[in-house]
Protein backbone atom coordinates (compact mmCIF):
# COMPACT_ATOMS: atom_id res chain seq x y z
CA UNK A 1 0.00 0.00 0.00
CA UNK A 2 3.05 2.62 0.87
CA UNK A 3 4.42 2.08 -2.34
CA UNK A 4 1.30 2.79 -4.21
CA UNK A 5 0.37 5.83 -1.99
CA UNK A 6 4.26 6.94 -3.39
CA UNK A 7 3.28 6.57 -6.48
CA UNK A 8 0.06 8.30 -6.68
CA UNK A 9 1.67 11.48 -4.95
CA UNK A 10 4.08 11.46 -8.01
CA UNK A 11 1.64 11.17 -10.22
CA UNK A 12 -0.03 13.67 -8.64
CA UNK A 13 -3.32 11.64 -8.05
CA UNK A 14 -5.72 13.22 -5.06
CA UNK A 15 -6.01 9.73 -2.57
CA UNK A 16 -7.55 9.83 0.71
CA UNK A 17 -6.85 6.44 3.23
CA UNK A 18 -10.40 5.47 5.69
CA UNK A 19 -12.62 7.45 3.71
CA UNK A 20 -16.26 8.17 4.77
CA UNK A 21 -18.17 7.07 1.70
CA UNK A 22 -21.06 8.62 3.11
CA UNK A 23 -19.68 11.82 2.00
CA UNK A 24 -19.76 10.83 -1.73
CA UNK A 25 -22.85 9.91 -1.74
CA UNK A 26 -26.47 11.27 -2.18
CA UNK A 27 -27.97 9.40 0.14
CA UNK A 28 -25.36 10.18 3.03
CA UNK A 29 -24.89 6.78 3.74
CA UNK A 30 -22.30 4.28 3.78
CA UNK A 31 -19.27 3.13 6.02
CA UNK A 32 -14.96 4.01 4.87
CA UNK A 33 -13.66 2.42 2.00
CA UNK A 34 -9.72 1.84 2.59
CA UNK A 35 -8.66 3.83 0.21
CA UNK A 36 -10.74 6.32 -2.38
CA UNK A 37 -9.16 8.03 -5.38
CA UNK A 38 -9.91 11.03 -6.91
CA UNK A 39 -8.39 11.40 -10.94
CA UNK A 40 -8.78 14.52 -12.60
CA UNK A 41 -7.95 13.12 -16.24
CA UNK A 42 -9.18 10.18 -17.93
CA UNK A 43 -5.19 9.11 -18.82
CA UNK A 44 -5.19 9.36 -14.62
CA UNK A 45 -7.60 7.27 -13.94
CA UNK A 46 -6.62 4.69 -16.92
CA UNK A 47 -3.40 4.85 -14.80
CA UNK A 48 -4.86 4.48 -11.41
CA UNK A 49 -6.78 1.49 -12.53
CA UNK A 50 -3.60 -0.54 -13.99
CA UNK A 51 -2.06 0.34 -10.93
CA UNK A 52 -4.69 -1.06 -8.70
CA UNK A 53 -5.06 -3.82 -10.66
CA UNK A 54 -1.23 -4.25 -10.26
CA UNK A 55 -0.86 -3.96 -6.79
CA UNK A 56 -4.27 -6.69 -6.45
CA UNK A 57 -6.63 -4.08 -4.67
CA UNK A 58 -9.87 -4.70 -5.57
CA UNK A 59 -11.80 -1.50 -7.21
CA UNK A 60 -15.16 0.15 -7.23
CA UNK A 61 -16.29 2.65 -9.57
CA UNK A 62 -18.79 5.28 -8.84
CA UNK A 63 -19.75 9.03 -10.59
CA UNK A 64 -21.29 11.28 -7.91
CA UNK A 65 -22.96 8.53 -5.92
CA UNK A 66 -25.91 9.69 -6.48
CA UNK A 67 -27.64 5.73 -7.64
CA UNK A 68 -25.90 3.81 -5.07
CA UNK A 69 -26.52 2.39 -1.11
CA UNK A 70 -22.78 2.19 -0.05
CA UNK A 71 -22.95 -1.07 2.54
CA UNK A 72 -22.61 0.11 6.07
CA UNK A 73 -19.18 -2.03 6.45
CA UNK A 74 -17.32 0.08 3.74
CA UNK A 75 -15.65 -0.98 1.13
CA UNK A 76 -12.25 -2.93 1.93
CA UNK A 77 -10.42 -1.73 -1.05
CA UNK A 78 -10.44 1.27 -3.59
CA UNK A 79 -13.24 3.12 -4.41
CA UNK A 80 -12.37 5.38 -7.74
CA UNK A 81 -14.56 8.40 -7.83
CA UNK A 82 -14.91 9.97 -11.42
CA UNK A 83 -16.42 13.48 -11.14
CA UNK A 84 -13.03 15.49 -10.87
CA UNK A 85 -12.81 13.61 -14.96
CA UNK A 86 -14.69 16.51 -16.52
CA UNK A 87 -13.42 17.47 -20.25
CA UNK A 88 -15.76 18.27 -22.16
CA UNK A 89 -15.59 19.69 -26.16
CA UNK A 90 -18.32 20.34 -28.53
CA UNK A 91 -17.50 19.92 -32.27
CA UNK A 92 -20.25 20.66 -34.69
CA UNK A 93 -23.12 18.42 -33.28
CA UNK A 94 -21.23 15.94 -31.55
CA UNK A 95 -19.91 16.42 -27.71
CA UNK A 96 -16.72 14.41 -26.35
CA UNK A 97 -16.91 14.34 -22.76
CA UNK A 98 -15.16 12.42 -19.95
CA UNK A 99 -17.49 10.19 -17.77
CA UNK A 100 -17.72 12.29 -14.57
CA UNK A 101 -18.87 15.38 -16.18
CA UNK A 102 -21.89 16.06 -14.64
CA UNK A 103 -24.96 15.77 -16.54
CA UNK A 104 -26.33 19.92 -15.31
CA UNK A 105 -22.88 20.74 -16.91
CA UNK A 106 -23.14 18.29 -20.06
CA UNK A 107 -26.95 19.97 -20.57
CA UNK A 108 -25.66 23.63 -19.76
CA UNK A 109 -22.88 23.10 -22.41
CA UNK A 110 -25.08 21.60 -25.61
CA UNK A 111 -27.70 24.82 -24.51
CA UNK A 112 -24.57 26.69 -24.91
CA UNK A 113 -23.65 25.75 -28.31
CA UNK A 114 -27.15 25.47 -29.41
CA UNK A 115 -27.86 21.60 -29.22
CA UNK A 116 -31.05 19.70 -28.42
CA UNK A 117 -30.67 16.26 -26.53
CA UNK A 118 -29.28 16.16 -23.27
CA UNK A 119 -32.47 18.81 -21.49
CA UNK A 120 -34.09 15.63 -19.82
CA UNK A 121 -30.68 15.33 -18.27
CA UNK A 122 -30.42 18.63 -16.63
CA UNK A 123 -31.51 17.87 -13.03
CA UNK A 124 -30.48 14.33 -13.00
CA UNK A 125 -27.85 14.48 -10.36
CA UNK A 126 -25.19 12.31 -11.44
CA UNK A 127 -22.57 11.81 -14.09
CA UNK A 128 -22.03 11.03 -17.26
CA UNK A 129 -20.36 7.52 -16.74
CA UNK A 130 -23.33 6.44 -14.06
CA UNK A 131 -26.11 7.54 -16.56
CA UNK A 132 -24.82 5.39 -19.68
CA UNK A 133 -24.29 2.69 -17.16
CA UNK A 134 -28.25 2.96 -15.72
CA UNK A 135 -29.09 4.15 -18.79
CA UNK A 136 -30.91 7.16 -16.87
CA UNK A 137 -33.53 9.01 -18.50
CA UNK A 138 -36.75 11.10 -17.40
CA UNK A 139 -39.40 13.10 -19.49
CA UNK A 140 -38.95 10.51 -22.43
CA UNK A 141 -35.58 11.65 -22.85
CA UNK A 142 -32.76 8.87 -21.91
CA UNK A 143 -28.87 8.57 -22.92
CA UNK A 144 -29.44 5.93 -25.43
CA UNK A 145 -31.14 8.75 -27.48
CA UNK A 146 -27.80 10.51 -27.57
CA UNK A 147 -25.22 8.23 -26.53
CA UNK A 148 -23.49 6.81 -30.10
CA UNK A 149 -20.06 5.52 -28.73
CA UNK A 150 -18.76 4.80 -25.57
CA UNK A 151 -14.74 4.79 -24.43
CA UNK A 152 -13.90 2.11 -21.83
CA UNK A 153 -11.31 0.03 -19.54
CA UNK A 154 -11.74 -3.64 -19.91
CA UNK A 155 -10.85 -4.67 -16.15
CA UNK A 156 -10.50 -8.26 -17.56
CA UNK A 157 -8.03 -7.46 -20.39
CA UNK A 158 -6.60 -4.20 -19.36
CA UNK A 159 -7.48 -2.97 -22.69
CA UNK A 160 -9.39 0.16 -23.83
CA UNK A 161 -12.14 -0.50 -26.11
CA UNK A 162 -14.79 1.28 -27.69
CA UNK A 163 -18.48 0.31 -28.26
CA UNK A 164 -20.71 1.86 -30.80
CA UNK A 165 -24.30 2.29 -31.56
CA UNK A 166 -26.13 -0.82 -30.83
CA UNK A 167 -22.84 -2.65 -28.85
CA UNK A 168 -23.67 -0.44 -26.09
CA UNK A 169 -27.32 -2.66 -25.14
CA UNK A 170 -29.17 0.21 -23.84
CA UNK A 171 -32.11 -1.00 -22.14
CA UNK A 172 -34.47 0.38 -19.71
CA UNK A 173 -32.05 1.40 -17.00
CA UNK A 174 -29.49 -1.19 -18.41
CA UNK A 175 -26.17 -1.09 -20.47
CA UNK A 176 -23.88 -3.10 -21.81
CA UNK A 177 -21.83 -1.63 -19.05
CA UNK A 178 -24.43 -2.94 -16.40
CA UNK A 179 -24.91 -6.32 -17.42
CA UNK A 180 -21.41 -7.16 -17.81
CA UNK A 181 -19.85 -5.15 -14.74
CA UNK A 182 -16.34 -5.78 -16.14
CA UNK A 183 -16.01 -2.27 -18.00
CA UNK A 184 -15.17 0.89 -16.56
CA UNK A 185 -16.64 3.90 -18.11
CA UNK A 186 -13.79 6.54 -19.25
CA UNK A 187 -16.10 8.90 -22.03
CA UNK A 188 -18.48 9.16 -24.71
CA UNK A 189 -19.53 10.67 -27.93
CA UNK A 190 -23.02 12.35 -27.79
CA UNK A 191 -24.60 13.08 -31.40
CA UNK A 192 -27.37 15.79 -30.67
CA UNK A 193 -29.06 18.54 -33.24
CA UNK A 194 -28.82 21.88 -33.78
CA UNK A 195 -32.01 23.78 -31.63
CA UNK A 196 -33.23 27.28 -30.56
CA UNK A 197 -31.00 27.93 -27.22
CA UNK A 198 -34.30 30.36 -25.65
CA UNK A 199 -36.31 26.86 -26.58
CA UNK A 200 -33.72 24.72 -24.79
CA UNK A 201 -33.45 26.57 -22.10
CA UNK A 202 -37.53 26.74 -21.45
CA UNK A 203 -37.00 22.91 -21.37
CA UNK A 204 -34.68 22.82 -19.23
CA UNK A 205 -36.64 25.07 -16.65
CA UNK A 206 -39.66 23.69 -17.05
CA UNK A 207 -37.98 20.00 -16.05
CA UNK A 208 -36.01 21.75 -13.35
CA UNK A 209 -39.50 23.08 -11.71
CA UNK A 210 -41.54 19.50 -12.14
CA UNK A 211 -38.68 17.56 -9.90
CA UNK A 212 -39.03 20.73 -7.30
CA UNK A 213 -42.55 20.40 -7.04
CA UNK A 214 -42.30 16.42 -7.32
CA UNK A 215 -39.73 15.21 -5.53
CA UNK A 216 -38.05 15.45 -2.38
CA UNK A 217 -35.21 17.38 -3.02
CA UNK A 218 -34.63 18.49 0.30
CA UNK A 219 -33.60 15.67 1.72
CA UNK A 220 -30.91 13.15 0.82
CA UNK A 221 -31.82 10.44 -1.28
CA UNK A 222 -30.84 8.22 -4.46
CA UNK A 223 -33.92 8.89 -6.65
CA UNK A 224 -36.25 6.62 -7.36
CA UNK A 225 -36.21 3.75 -5.48
CA UNK A 226 -37.72 1.14 -7.77
CA UNK A 227 -37.77 0.38 -11.50
CA UNK A 228 -40.73 1.51 -13.32
CA UNK A 229 -43.01 -1.93 -13.52
CA UNK A 230 -44.80 -2.68 -16.95
CA UNK A 231 -47.94 -0.57 -17.23
CA UNK A 232 -47.66 0.74 -13.68
CA UNK A 233 -45.90 3.27 -11.65
CA UNK A 234 -44.09 2.14 -8.22
CA UNK A 235 -44.76 5.55 -6.48
CA UNK A 236 -47.90 5.28 -7.41
CA UNK A 237 -48.74 1.53 -6.10
CA UNK A 238 -46.56 2.14 -3.15
CA UNK A 239 -48.31 5.23 -2.50
CA UNK A 240 -52.07 3.08 -2.89
CA UNK A 241 -50.85 0.82 -0.65
CA UNK A 242 -50.78 3.16 2.32
CA UNK A 243 -47.09 2.95 2.49
CA UNK A 244 -46.06 7.10 2.50
CA UNK A 245 -44.08 7.80 5.54
CA UNK A 246 -43.25 3.95 6.47
CA UNK A 247 -39.97 3.96 8.36
CA UNK A 248 -37.61 1.80 9.41
CA UNK A 249 -34.79 3.53 11.29
CA UNK A 250 -33.68 6.76 9.86
CA UNK A 251 -34.93 5.53 6.11
CA UNK A 252 -38.71 6.90 5.06
CA UNK A 253 -40.77 6.50 2.29
CA UNK A 254 -41.18 9.92 1.66
CA UNK A 255 -44.16 11.92 1.86
CA UNK A 256 -43.73 13.77 -1.24
CA UNK A 257 -43.16 11.06 -3.77
CA UNK A 258 -43.98 7.57 -2.53
CA UNK A 259 -41.11 6.37 -5.03
CA UNK A 260 -38.61 7.59 -3.05
CA UNK A 261 -36.61 6.69 0.27
CA UNK A 262 -35.33 9.46 2.17
CA UNK A 263 -32.66 9.39 4.64
CA UNK A 264 -34.40 11.88 7.67
CA UNK A 265 -30.66 11.96 8.94
CA UNK A 266 -29.15 8.83 10.41
CA UNK A 267 -30.48 6.25 7.82
CA UNK A 268 -27.98 3.44 7.69
CA UNK A 269 -27.76 0.60 4.47
CA UNK A 270 -29.29 -1.71 6.75
CA UNK A 271 -32.50 0.54 7.46
CA UNK A 272 -32.85 0.87 3.27
CA UNK A 273 -32.92 -2.59 2.91
CA UNK A 274 -35.44 -3.58 5.20
CA UNK A 275 -37.76 -1.09 4.40
CA UNK A 276 -36.97 -1.92 0.43
CA UNK A 277 -38.09 -5.52 1.62
CA UNK A 278 -41.02 -3.92 3.46
CA UNK A 279 -42.60 -1.97 0.58
CA UNK A 280 -41.67 -5.01 -1.74
CA UNK A 281 -43.73 -7.45 0.26
CA UNK A 282 -46.79 -5.43 0.91
CA UNK A 283 -46.56 -4.30 -2.81
CA UNK A 284 -46.62 -7.69 -4.11
CA UNK A 285 -49.37 -9.01 -1.22
CA UNK A 286 -51.60 -6.24 -2.15
CA UNK A 287 -50.83 -6.13 -5.87
CA UNK A 288 -49.40 -8.60 -7.45
CA UNK A 289 -46.59 -6.29 -9.00
CA UNK A 290 -43.19 -7.57 -7.85
CA UNK A 291 -41.01 -3.95 -7.78
CA UNK A 292 -37.33 -4.36 -8.73
CA UNK A 293 -34.65 -1.76 -7.24
CA UNK A 294 -33.31 0.99 -9.30
CA UNK A 295 -31.28 1.65 -6.78
CA UNK A 296 -27.50 -0.33 -6.44
CA UNK A 297 -26.67 -1.77 -3.11
CA UNK A 298 -22.61 -1.46 -3.00
C1 LIG B 1 -32.88 13.47 -6.49
C2 LIG B 1 -32.52 12.45 -7.54
C3 LIG B 1 -33.20 12.42 -8.75
C4 LIG B 1 -32.88 11.48 -9.72
N1 LIG B 1 -33.56 11.48 -10.90
C5 LIG B 1 -33.28 10.56 -11.84
C6 LIG B 1 -34.00 10.54 -13.09
O1 LIG B 1 -34.85 11.37 -13.35
N2 LIG B 1 -33.67 9.57 -13.98
C7 LIG B 1 -32.72 8.63 -13.74
O2 LIG B 1 -32.46 7.78 -14.59
N3 LIG B 1 -32.01 8.64 -12.57
C8 LIG B 1 -32.28 9.55 -11.63
N4 LIG B 1 -31.57 9.55 -10.45
C9 LIG B 1 -30.56 8.50 -10.21
C10 LIG B 1 -29.12 8.87 -10.62
O3 LIG B 1 -28.90 10.27 -10.50
C11 LIG B 1 -28.80 8.44 -12.06
O4 LIG B 1 -28.92 7.04 -12.21
C12 LIG B 1 -27.36 8.86 -12.45
O5 LIG B 1 -27.19 8.67 -13.81
C13 LIG B 1 -26.29 8.09 -11.69
O6 LIG B 1 -25.05 8.73 -11.94
P1 LIG B 1 -23.87 8.71 -10.86
O7 LIG B 1 -22.68 9.32 -11.47
O8 LIG B 1 -24.34 9.31 -9.59
O9 LIG B 1 -23.69 7.15 -10.69
P2 LIG B 1 -23.34 6.39 -9.34
O10 LIG B 1 -24.52 6.42 -8.43
O11 LIG B 1 -22.05 6.86 -8.84
O12 LIG B 1 -23.19 4.90 -9.90
C14 LIG B 1 -24.30 4.19 -10.42
C15 LIG B 1 -23.77 2.86 -10.97
O13 LIG B 1 -22.96 3.14 -12.09
C16 LIG B 1 -21.64 2.63 -11.91
N5 LIG B 1 -20.73 3.63 -12.49
C17 LIG B 1 -20.70 4.96 -12.25
N6 LIG B 1 -19.73 5.54 -13.00
C18 LIG B 1 -19.15 4.55 -13.71
C19 LIG B 1 -18.06 4.52 -14.66
N7 LIG B 1 -17.40 5.61 -15.03
N8 LIG B 1 -17.73 3.30 -15.19
C20 LIG B 1 -18.40 2.18 -14.83
N9 LIG B 1 -19.40 2.16 -13.94
C21 LIG B 1 -19.77 3.33 -13.39
C22 LIG B 1 -21.47 2.49 -10.40
O14 LIG B 1 -20.53 1.47 -10.07
C23 LIG B 1 -22.89 2.12 -9.97
O15 LIG B 1 -23.12 0.73 -10.12
C24 LIG B 1 -31.86 10.51 -9.46
C25 LIG B 1 -31.17 10.54 -8.24
C26 LIG B 1 -31.49 11.50 -7.29
C27 LIG B 1 -30.73 11.52 -5.99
Amino acid sequence: MDQLLTELEKQKIEWETDCPLSQHSTFRIGGRARLALFPDTREKLVGVLRMLQDAGIPVLVVGRGSNVVFSDGGYDGAVILTDKCRAVRVCGERIYADAGVLLSKLANEAREASLSGVEFAHGIPGTLGGAIYMNAGAYGGSMDAVCVATECYDLDSGRICTFRGAQQAFGYRTSVFEQRGRYVILGAELALKVGDPSRISAQMRDYWERRKASQPLEFPSAGSVFKRPEGHFAGKLIEDCGLKGLTVGGAQVSEKHAGFIINRGSATCEDVKRLVEQIQAVVLERTGVALECEIRFL
